[in-house]
C-alpha cells in the first residue's frame, strides 16, 4: 500500500494558544510503514501544550517499522509524561489524549487510543468511527442512561475518563484492514465538537488530503472555532 498524508492544527479563535500537537507536522506520501497522531492537550495555565508534545514525542520517537507496539508506544508517551510531572511538580495536572495511527505496508492500520480525539475512516463516502470516546458523556449513552442526541450539549461533554499523564493508562487498540481508496481521518474534538458527522462526511470526500484537512479546519472556525483544531487524513493507494 502506498500512504499518502497530510496534517494541520490550529488554534481556533477562542483559545490563546494552541495547545493540540499533530504528527507528522508536515505532509508527505510513502509506501513503507507510515506513523500518524493527534494528541490535545490538557491543563490550561499548567501546559497543555507541553503535555500533548511531550507525549507524541516519545510516542513516535521509534522509527515507523520497528518491533514497538502502538500500545507500547502510547505507553512510552505517558511514562514520559509522568517523568516529567515527577521532575517538575509544577506541571502537575497537564494531560493530554493520544490517538495514533501505524499504516502498514501490507494494509494494516493499528490504531491505539486514549481519550477524545477520533479516527474515521472514509471508504465509498461513508464515515465509519473507529474510536471510542473516553468521556463521562459517553459512557452514559453507552450505558443508556443519556439520548445521543443530548450528548453534544451536555455540560460534562468535555471531561474525560482516560488521559495520559494522570497514572497508569489503559489503551484501546483496534486493528483494521484498508483497502485501495480508504481515507482515515484522525482529529481533536476540536474538529468534532464544531461540525457534525454529516458535516465532517460532505467535506472530508472527495479532494485531496491536503486541501481537505484545510477545508475542515476552516469550518470548523467558521462554526465558531472555540478549541484548536487538529486534523490528519491519511489516504492508502495501492502501490
Ligand atoms: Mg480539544
Amino acid at each position: 500500500m502506498r500512504y499518502v498524508w497530510a496534517t494541520g492544527s490550529h488554534q481556533g479563535r477562542v483559545r490563546g494558544r494552541n495547545e493540540d500537537a499533530v504528527y507528522p507536522e508536515s505532509s508527505g506520501a510513502s509506501d513503507t510503514a507510515v506513523l500518524v497522531g493527534v494528541a490535545d492537550g490538557m491543563g490550561g495555565a499548567i501546559a497543555g501544550n507541553v503535555a500533548s508534545a511531550t507525549a507524541l514525542h516519545a510516542a513516535t520517537e521509534d522509527e515507523p517499522d520497528s518491533a514497538v507496539t502502538i500500545v507500547e508506544r502510547i505507553v512510552a508517551g505517558n511514562d514520559e509524561l509522568l517523568g516529567e510531572i515527577e521532575r517538575n511538580p509544577d506541571l502537575r495536572g497537564m494531560g493530554t489524549t493520544l490517538t495514533l495511527g501505524l499504516f502498514r505496508p501490507d494494509g494494516t492500520l493499528e490504531l491505539g487510543h486514549v481519550g477524545d480525539s477520533r479516527a474515521y475512516l472514509i471508504r465509498s463516502d461513508e464515515l465509519e468511527l473507529l474510536t471510542t470516546d473516553h468521556t463521562v458523556v459517553a459512557e452514559l449513552v453507552a450505558m443508556g442512561h443519556l439520548d445521543p442526541g443530548d450528548a453534544d450539549r451536555h455540560p460534562q461533554r468535555h471531561l474525560l475518563t482516560r488521559a495520559l499523564g494522570l497514572g497508569p493508562v489503559l489503551v484501546d487498540q483496534e486493528t483494521v484492514a484498508l483497502a485501495h481508496g480508504d481515507r482515515v481521518l484522525i482529529c481533536s474534538d476540536g474538529l468534532t465538537s464544531m461540525l457534525s458527522d454529516e458535516q465532517i462526511a460532505e467535506i472530508a470526500t472527495g479532494d485531496d488530503v491536503e486541501p481537505t484537512v484545510w477545508a475542515l479546519v476552516e469550518a470548523a472556525n467558521t462554526a465558531g472555532g472555540v478549541d484548536n483544531i487538529s486534523v490528519a487524513i491519511v489516504d492508502a493507494h495501492d502501490s
